[in-house]
C-alpha cells in the first residue's frame, strides 16, 4: 500500500506544480479584492462557483454558519457596501462561508479548513513590493491580505481540484471555507452548525512566519493564545460642563479609568498574559460632560484558565470604574479563541507525506504560533468526538512578518500547500492500496 501511495503522491505533486500558474491567478484575484471578517461575500462567491465547477456539493448560509453563534458582526452599512462591491458573485450568498463536500464511497470523513478574511492594514505602495510591482495590490483602503489567507483559500481550491481529479480515494472530504478568523469570530458558528460533527480527521494550515522559508514545514503549531475580545459601552448623563457639571455622569472618565485599570491587571505566574485597549471613543463637545463612551479591548492568556482569570479581572476593572463615576456599563463578547493541541498521529501522517513527496521539504517538529486562532474550535470538537486534529505551518511568506503592510507570500508555496492537503486526504482515507 505504501508503495502505491508514494507513486500517487508523486503524481499529485506534479499535477500541483502544473497548476501553479492558475493558482497564482486565483491568489492574485483574491489579493486585489481583500475582504475583512464577515464581509467575504466576493471571496465566498469565487469559492462556491469554483467548487461547483469541480463537482462538489456546496453548503452555504445557516447550514454552515449557525446564526445564533455569530459574534462581532459588522455595521449594516459595511455589510451592504461589501455586498455591492461583490456584485453578481454575492447574489446567492446570505452570509460569508461555504463548505464543499465530495464523496467517494465508504471511508472516513476528512475536514480541511481554509480561512478567507483579510486584515485591517493598508497595503504598502512601495514600487518594490511585489503586489504593487505586478499590479495586484489591494484595491481597497485599509484592508489587505496581510496574513496570507488569500494563499490559504487558493491552496484549498487547489486541493479541491487535485482531489476531484483523483478517482481512487474512498471516503468523504469536506472543505471548510471559514470567514472572520481575525478576531476569533468565524469558526465557532461553523462548529455550532455541526460542520465537523461527522469528521474523523481535521487539518488546517497557516503560512508560517519569517523563520519558516519556502520548502519548510512545521508539523505542529504550538502556543495558541486563548483570547477574548470585548466591546464595552459606558452610559452616563450629559450636562453643561460649566453651568452644572455636578449633574453629569462622566462616561469618558469611567472609560479612561477602566483603561488604566485594565493595563494594571497583575501578570500570571503560570503563563503569558496580554491586555490591550485598542479603541476608545467618547464625548461630543468641549462644553458637555460626556455621556457615552465605547471601548474595545482584548485579554489573552497562555492557557484557557489564565485567559479566564484575565477576563474576570477585566470585568472588575470595568464595573469598578463605572461605579466610581456613577455610570452604567454593558459589555459584549465580540470574539474568542481557545487553546488546542495537534494529535501526534496526524503529525506522523504529515511527516510521511512531506518526506515522501518529490518536493524536498525540510521538516520541523513544531513552531510556536504566537497568537490566537479560532481553528482550535474545530480541532477540539473533532477530538471531543473521538477524531484527530492537526494544525501545521507551511513555509513561504516573505520576511516582513504577518500583519505588516509589506507582507507577501512566495507563490510557489501555493502548489506545496495544495499537494500536502490533497496528500493528507489520500493518506487518511487509506487509499493507494
Ligand atoms: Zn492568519
Amino acid at each position: 500500500m505504501t508503495q502505491g501511495l508514494t507513486e500517487r503522491l508523486k503524481k499529485i505533486a506534479e499535477r500541483s506544480e502544473r497548476k501553479l500558474p492558475a493558482l497564482t491567478d486565483i491568489r492574485r484575484g483574491l489579493h486585489r479584492h481583500p475582504e475583512a471578517g464577515w464581509t467575504e461575500f466576493r471571496t465566498t462567491g469565487v469559492v462556491v462557483n469554483r467548487l461547483r465547477e469541480l463537482g462538489y456539493r456546496v453548503e452555504t448560509g445557516s447550514a454552515c454558519v449557525h446564526p445564533d453563534a455569530v459574534r462581532g458582526w459588522p455595521e449594516d452599512a459595511v455589510v451592504r457596501e461589501s455586498r455591492a462591491q461583490a456584485g453578481d458573485l454575492a447574489r446567492d450568498i446570505e452570509v460569508p462561508g461555504a463548505v464543499g463536500i465530495l464523496e467517494r464511497g465508504d471511508g472516513p470523513t476528512v475536514a480541511l479548513r481554509f480561512d478567507m478574511d483579510a486584515t485591517e492594514v493598508s497595503e504598502s505602495d512601495d514600487p518594490a513590493h511585489p503586489p504593487v510591482a505586478q499590479g495586484f495590490a489591494s484595491g481597497r483602503p485599509a484592508v489587505m491580505h496581510a496574513c496570507g489567507h488569500d494563499a490559504h483559500v487558493t491552496i484549498g481550491l487547489g486541493a479541491a481540484e487535485l482531489l476531484a481529479e483523483d478517482p481512487d480515494w474512498r471516503g468523504r472530504v469536506k472543505l471548510l471555507f471559514q470567514p472572520a478568523e481575525e478576531g476569533g469570530r468565524g469558526a465557532h458558528p461553523m462548529v455550532e452548525a455541526g460542520v465537523v460533527d461527522d469528521a474523523d480527521y481535521f487539518a488546517c494550515l497557516h503560512m508560517g512566519g519569517p523563520t519558516l522559508p519556502l520548502g519548510e514545514v512545521a508539523l505542529e503549531a504550538t502556543h495558541f493564545l486563548s483570547s477574548v475580545k470585548m466591546e464595552a459601552r459606558f452610559r452616563g448623563v450629559a450636562s453643561h460642563a460649566g453651568g452644572a457639571p455636578e449633574r453629569g455622569r462622566n462616561a469618558l472618565l469611567a472609560a479612561c479609568q477602566a483603561t488604566l485599570a485594565l493595563h494594571s491587571l497583575p501578570r500570571n505566574g503560570q503563563g503569558a498574559t496580554f491586555v490591550n485597549v485598542g479603541v476608545l471613543n467618547a464625548g461630543t463637545g468641549t462644553n458637555v460632560v460626556p455621556s457615552d463612551a465605547l471601548m474595545k479591548y482584548e485579554v489573552r492568556g497562555g492557557t484557557d484558565e489564565i485567559c479566564e482569570l484575565m477576563e474576570e479581572g477585566a470585568r472588575r476593572c470595568l464595573s469598578g470604574a463605572a461605579t466610581l463615576q456613577g455610570v452604567e456599563v454593558e459589555t459584549e463578547i465580540t470574539g474568542r479563541t481557545i487553546g488546542a493541541k495537534s494529535d501526534n498521529e496526524m503529525k506522523d501522517h504529515l511527516a510521511w507525506i512531506a518526506g515522501s513527496s518529490p518536493v524536498d521539504f525540510r521538516v520541523h517538529d513544531a513552531r510556536p504560533l504566537g497568537g490566537g486562532e479560532d481553528a482550535t474550535y474545530f480541532m477540539r470538537r473533532v477530538q471531543e468526538r473521538g477524531g484527530k486534529s492537526l494544525y501545521f505551518l507551511l513555509g513561504g511568506s516573505t520576511p516582513t512578518g504577518h500583519h505588516t503592510s509589506t507582507f507577501d507570500v512566495d507563490e510557489r508555496a501555493l502548489a506545496h500547500g495544495a499537494m500536502l492537503m490533497a496528500g493528507m486526504v489520500l493518506r487518511l482515507t487509506g487509499s493507494g492500496a
